[in-house]
């Protein structure tokens, strides 16, 4: 019950606060990136090879991009959300890097070129066939300038019950992929973890509704969008990068030129146009 009215109040600061922003006021586009695997075995779309990854990072080095942790973004958010936690500023042409999945390419590949630059990033994982070793490196990584959060258990789809599923069953298996995923990153790298991205993007008010019970703050879907002032905490865009994006494509996304699918995602819906670019399946 408490965490119900929790639940409701933080419903109510976020609509509110959303009134407070006066039009025009914080008109900014940040994109989130997304990657998955960094290698020279191009294996699908997800798969981007190093030197295309270099040179996307050098771009944005060369062309005075700011690459923030995701962190200051989400405070940031929360600040335009609700006035009273102190100011938030954001250096001029922002932009975030995550990672999804539990590719060692991410680390072994990504890692040294983000390093080379100075880019802090994220990596969204999840915790099925974790071994005793696996832990072992990526303790080390949350040491390093990235950042480990959650993309549940097993990386199914949530919103999608089974066959002959029992609807309470189903609940307690979402809930426990959501909130067991958290638990188990937190004993494991001993550190907090506040975000959640939804595996394969997708998500519903019931998938929002668990995540925010099971403590994260906040959410991200593969919704290819900007961030902005209107950008609710529990369905925060990113683009998804694959490897039929040429330069131009790149460019076009990174200086907030992008607008195929931000007139989808303002409409709320997932349309063919949305699914057909951005969602990882
Ligand atoms: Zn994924």
């Amino acid at each position: 019950m408490k965490k119900r009215l929790i639940l409701l109040a933080s419903a109510f600061l976020v609509f509110t606060g959303a009134h407070n922003v006066k039009k025009n006021q914080y008109r900014f586009r940040v994109p989130i990136l997304c990657y998955h695997n960094i290698s020279d075995k191009v294996n699908g779309r997800f798969t981007i090879t190093p030197e295309v990854f270099e040179k996307h990072m050098k771009y944005l080095f060369t062309h005075n991009y700011n690459v923030i942790p995701l962190e200051k973004l989400v405070k940031f958010l929360r600040y335009l959300k609700q006035k009273n936690k102190g100011k938030v500023f954001l250096p001029r042409n922002p932009i975030v890097i995550t990672f999804d999945d539990n590719y060692p390419s991410i680390y072994k590949d990504a890692l040294p070129i983000l390093n080379k630059f100075k880019f802090k990033s994220v990596n969204f994982i999840y915790t099925k066939y974790m071994t005793k070793n696996n832990w072992k490196i990526y303790r080390k990584i949350t040491k390093s300038s990235m950042a480990l959060e959650s993309h549940t258990l097993n990386h199914v789809n949530l919103t999608k019950k089974r066959n002959k599923e029992d609807i309470k069953a189903f609940y307690k298996r979402i809930y426990k992929e959501i909130r067991d995923s958290r638990e188990i990153l937190m004993k494991k790298l001993k550190k907090n973890i506040k975000y959640l991205a939804y595996p394969y993007g997708v998500f519903n008010g019931m998938v929002k509704r668990f995540a925010r019970l099971a403590g994260y703050s906040a959410m991200f879907s593969a919704l290819g969008g900007y961030v902005t002032e209107k950008t609710k905490l529990d369905e925060i865009p990113r683009f998804t990068v694959f490897n039929n994006f040429d330069m131009k494509m790149f460019k076009k996304i990174v200086s907030g030129n992008w607008y195929g699918g931000l007139k989808t995602y303002k409409r709320g819906k997932c349309d063919f146009e949305i699914r057909d670019y951005n969602f990882d399946f």
